[in-house]
């Protein structure tokens, strides 16, 4: 079997490599952004002809969610015409994909977790390009998965734990807001996750069809306030922590005030146990 996953030098993109090696039935086949361009379906389709992947991980993406609201076409092209090529090269070639999406296609309104069949409802340009590239890819090829997944963290690449232990080490004192609740997930997780996915006899059956939209993060839920607090603690980092309301600390895109996603359909479609997120939170600050 063959998997290719796009974006391999990306945090989701590496914890999925830190994994591998539990894998031998696999062969990985991993595309840094030069080597596979999701924007350039000449590209793509050149890639797909060497390799013949029969799943393909997207982990390629436009995700600087800030910036994103300066360079919209930047990020339409990566998020919805990258997602769209992917889609169109993996119907070329009967192969699965599983792709990755987020929390921030909602507008963060709701009082309980979202569900898949949830309305979407994004705020900022990042969450309308997702959602646009979700729609894309159903519009393009049946043989998909799609993961909202939310507040990525782990050992790898830049996210908020590793600037929550330098702001610790720099400084006395720490605002974090407080009035934003959601889930965080390690991305270790979500990767091996993605491995349950394929490897899931579910997914093998040609008569199950079990294609669609799922949700996936750590269990429970807490504000960015609660997960810089914990992250600081299992660091032994002592410093004045102060929880602060979303006004007083404006980012261009707006965030989700709510963003808990209810992980009922992995968690029974697939029999996926999910881990807590102090838990994993835990286990990765082991590793670091
Ligand atoms: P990263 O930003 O760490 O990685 C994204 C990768 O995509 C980078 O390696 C980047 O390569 C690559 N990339 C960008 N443009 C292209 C392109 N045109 N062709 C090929 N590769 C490209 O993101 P994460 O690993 O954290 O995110 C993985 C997925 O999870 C994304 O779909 C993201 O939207 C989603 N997600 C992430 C969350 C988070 O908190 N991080 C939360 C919810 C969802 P290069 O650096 O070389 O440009």
């Amino acid at each position: 079997m063959v998997v290719l996953v796009t974006g391999a030098k990306g945090q989701l993109g590496q914890a999925i490599q830190s994994i591998v090696g539990n894998q031998p039935s696999i062969d990985f086949v991993f595309c840094n952004s030069s080597e596979l361009d999701i924007t350039n379906l000449v590209n793509c389709e050149a890639i797909f002809k060497q390799y013949k992947p029969n799943f393909c991980i997207n982990t390629a993406a436009y995700t600087a969610v800030d910036k994103a609201e300066i360079e919209p076409e930047k990020a339409k092209l990566i998020n919805i015409i990258g997602a769209k090529n992917i889609a169109e090269v993996c119907k070329n070639n009967n192969t699965i994909l599983l792709h990755i999406s987020t929390d921030f296609i909602f507008d963060g309104n709701s009082k309980k977790p979202y569900t898949e069949t949830d309305i979407p409802n994004p705020s900022g340009v990042y969450g309308k390009t997702k959602l646009d590239g979700e729609i894309a890819i159903q519009n393009t090829w049946g043989k998909h998965f799609i993961i909202r997944t939310s507040w990525v963290y782990s050992q790898f690449g830049n996210n908020f734990m590793k600037t929550i232990i330098r702001l610790g080490s720099e400084k006395d004192s720490l605002s974090v807001v407080n009035d934003q609740i959601g889930t965080p997930t390690y991305a270790v997780d979500l990767a091996e996750v993605l491995i349950q996915i394929i490897l899931s006899p579910i997914t093998n059956n040609t008569l199950s069809n079990t294609f669609g939209i799922y949700n996936f993060s750590n269990e429970g839920k807490c504000s960015w306030f609660d997960f810089a607090s914990e992250i600081l603690t299992l660091n032994n980092i002592k410093l004045n922590m102060k929880g602060i309301p979303t006004e007083d600390y404006p980012t261009p895109a707006k965030r989700p005030k709510y963003s808990v996603l209810d992980k009922t359909k992995i968690t029974t479609t697939f029999g996926i146990p999910i881990k807590k997120w102090k838990e994993s939170l835990k286990e990765c600050t082991q590793l670091l």
